[in-house]
């Protein structure tokens, strides 16, 4: 027998969902609604589960699309905190990371840690991602299966969901972007996961196309920009492959970012042992970062095995902390979670290497 070639998730998108009635023209509207629930309301994996679905229909479905859209290869749990590592398997076998944070919160939930394409295409100096190469987007389907997959393993819900795994969100703009509908509803014929938007966050490294598209969707995400220097030599060295887009257009496009959507950018600072972290550096952020409407996390680098780099020392990271809020500046450390299994911010790869705490 043949293996299934559509992607149930995806087929459920208004933009696909004529496949998904090609198989089954003779059924009326409530059906689509009964599959929708499975998915969107139950979390269901598999077809198997379709309890108020015929044999026949199910077998139908089981014949020719695929549900989730990955499956679970392993999973990893952190002895340090509550964070958890799966790896992934997408359709074309290749492997990708997501990962449950605890939020931190008294009512205890997961902040889900999704990623966006099969390795990355940017290569950053000092991000295990970076070192995969590109293998490939992965689709609307493959992103939604995390949160899918991830919901039904999970002891403890899903609070919120970062767009900051491995990959550059924006670009993979097209499935993201889908992925977005799927997750948060489209309009009142499709509702999707119902997931509010303001509950989702995208960093992105700078992709000024991917900040415009986002500027303009109806859909109230939380931008998050991964900066890591306000110097753009310095950038440059860090981030070699974002050499062309200069800190003064970032910045426009963060400031039009805020203006559209009435709301703060979120900046991503990773604190480099004497490679971002001199006064100069500290300066500079300062006058970037004064007009734009930001909140600032600090982050120590985390280590990863075959990089020479180490992370700034606790007072120096206290230090900018003290002199952006001096400014006005709205600024906090990021403490790392999930670092004794690869599984905090740059750790994420899949392929062998080996991570190791500072
Ligand atoms: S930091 Fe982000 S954009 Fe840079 S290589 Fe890693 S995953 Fe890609």
């Amino acid at each position: 027998m043949e293996s299934p070639r559509y992607d149930f998730i995806e087929s459920l998108h208004p933009k696909f969902i004529e496949q998904l009635h090609a198989f089954f023209s003779h059924e009326k509207r409530y059906f689509f609604k009964q599959l929708e629930d499975w998915v969107f309301v139950k979390k269901a994996t598999n077809f198997a589960e379709f309890t108020n679905i015929s044999k026949k229909n199910r077998e139908i479905l089981a014949q020719n699309f695929f549900l989730p859209s990955l499956s679970l290869v392993s999973q990893v749990n952190s002895g340090k905190d509550q964070t958890v590592k799966f790896l992934l398997r997408t359709q074309s076998g290749h492997t990708i990371e997501a990962v449950l944070i605890d939020d931190g919160l008294a009512n205890k939930g997961y902040i889900l840690c999704l990623s966006s394409q099969k390795g990355c295409s940017l290569a950053c100096r000092f991000c295990a991602t970076g070192t995969m190469g590109m293998l490939g987007n992965l689709s609307s389907g493959e992103i939604v299966s995390q949160y899918l997959m991830l919901a039904a393993l999970s002891n403890r819900p899903i609070k919120r969901i970062v767009f900051m795994g491995m990959g550059e969100p924006f670009l993979n703009r097209k499935n993201v972007f889908l992925a977005l509908d799927i997750l948060c509803g489209k309009d009142q014929s499709f509702r999707g996961f119902g997931i509010s938007s303001r509950r989702i966050a995208i960093s992105t490294s700078g992709i000024l196309r991917g900040i415009e598209e986002l500027a303009g969707h109806s859909l109230n995400i939380r931008l998050s920009l991964s900066l890591h220097s306000a110097i753009d030599e310095s950038r440059a060295e860090l981030m070699p492959d974002l050499k062309n887009i200069s800190l003064l257009q970032i910045a426009k496009a963060m400031q039009y970012y805020s203006r559209q959507k009435n709301q703060a950018v979120f900046v991503e600072y990773i604190m480099l042992k004497d490679l971002n972290d001199s006064d100069a550096h500290l300066k500079a952020l300062i006058e970037f970062l004064k007009p734009l409407f930001v909140k600032v996390n600090f982050i120590a680098y985390n280590k990863v095995q075959g990089k020479p780099y180490k992370p700034s020392s606790q007072q120096r990271i206290a230090f900018f902390i003290e002199q952006l809020q001096a400014q006005g500046i709205v600024a906090t450390q990021r403490y790392k979670k999930g670092d004794d299994i690869g599984a905090a911010c740059g750790q994420l790869v899949s392929k062998k290497i080996v991570t190791v705490s500072p």
